[in-house]
């Protein structure tokens, strides 16, 4: 069987400086062993992630007018694909006025339906934080199972899992939510405190080989044990019988965001992030703006597209068809997630 094992964390580095404090267990999470057995994220938790999470309704439409999202545009240029390679789909889901625009390369496994519903199962409270989602080859993404930069989230399409998805929202809901008391106020950041690492003290084994590597991805597993444990009926002790071992730290997020992804709570899009600008798919000229993205730090460092860089225009929507996602009354845009991640892996017979 496939299994997915990341191999290698990267970090943001303005997070990073906190890491080493009088106090903390150091550098990276490394200082236990993962649990054993190692919770099977691929088969066992991505099953019960599916049959449990309820799915949000959702329509559908594919663009026909030759324009996409510019962060795909700029993402999908840059594994040098043609933007015209892909199809924009736009998804609109029953708990939320604002549709996501996705990004699917044309002839993937990953049908509009499954991309559709996948992320429909998704809590809206994590849902909200992402922009755009994009499906492209492992082939042109590995070792990279899946990233989550600025709020795009960029997913293979043989990685087109509830659990990979889980693990990248876990990042979005570290990169955004405020946890009070801890986190400063209107800021995320959770994985990075003092608080989050005295609580994995009290365990004696990290969630997950993975979730060692560093602080940020420590969180983004606890999460998918965590939802799990929220959704599946029994909880996670009924598939790891050393469970007791590492349950500090999806306790802990499950007390930090439980009412954000706890099904039935949250019940709508409250603070949905913008989209990127819309530019024309062809042409291959710079268009459209950054405004909503300046001055912010999470894609400095790791956007390999080079998205934000040089000057841009701003560009209207030239057709009747397709308007664009105007503002909401009562949605509160909020910035993009302060981590860049990328979720590596290898398979193993
Ligand atoms: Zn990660």
């Amino acid at each position: 069987m496939m299994q997915l094992i990341p191999l290698l964390f990267l970090p943001f580095s303005a997070f990073a400086a906190d890491a080493g404090n009088p106090g903390d267990p150091g550098l990276a999470p490394n200082t236990m062993p993962a649990v054993s057995p190692e919770f099977d994220f691929d088969n066992v938790v991505e099953k019960g992630l599916r049959e449990h999470l309820p799915l949000t309704s959702s329509t559908f439409k594919v663009w026909d007018n030759g324009m996409i999202p510019q962060d795909c545009k700029h993402h999908v240029e840059s594994y040098g694909y043609r933007a015209t390679d892909f199809e924009v789909v736009e998804v609109t889901y029953a708990d939320c006025e604002k549709p996501w625009i996705m990004c699917r390369l044309k002839g993937s496994k990953t049908d509009n339906t499954r991309m559709a519903e996948t992320f429909g199962r998704m809590p809206i409270g994590m849902r909200e934080l992402v922009k755009h989602v994009m499906i492209m080859e492992f082939d042109k993404m590995k070792p990279a199972a899946a990233y989550s930069v600025a709020d795009i989230i960029a997913i293979s399409d043989e990685f087109y899992m509830h659990h990979i998805f889980t693990h990248e929202l876990s990042h979005s809901l570290d990169s955004h939510i405020e946890v009070p008391g801890v986190t400063p106020p209107n800021s995320g950041g959770f994985s990075s405190t003092k608080a989050w690492k005295d609580m994995f003290d009290e365990d004696t084994a990290a969630i997950s080989e993975y979730g060692r590597s560093g602080w940020p991805e420590n969180l983004a597993d606890s999460g998918v044990v965590a939802l799990f444990d929220i959704v599946v009926p029994g909880g996670a002790g009924t598939i790891n019988p050393n469970w007791t071992s590492c349950f500090h730290q999806y306790a802990n997020y499950k007390t930090a965001y439980g009412h954000v992804v706890t099904p039935g709570v949250k019940l709508n899009c409250t603070k949905r992030v913008d989209d990127s600008p819309i530019v024309q798919a062809g042409d291959g000229k710079s268009n459209g703006n950054t405004t909503d993205e300046g001055g912010d730090s999470s894609d400095s460092d790791g956007n390999k597209g080079g998205c934000h860089n040089g000057t841009h225009a701003r560009v209207g929507i030239p057709t009747r068809r397709i308007s664009r996602p105007r503002p909401l009354a009562g949605i509160k845009a909020v910035h993009s997630g302060i981590f860049h991640n990328v979720t590596f892996v290898h398979r193993v017979q």
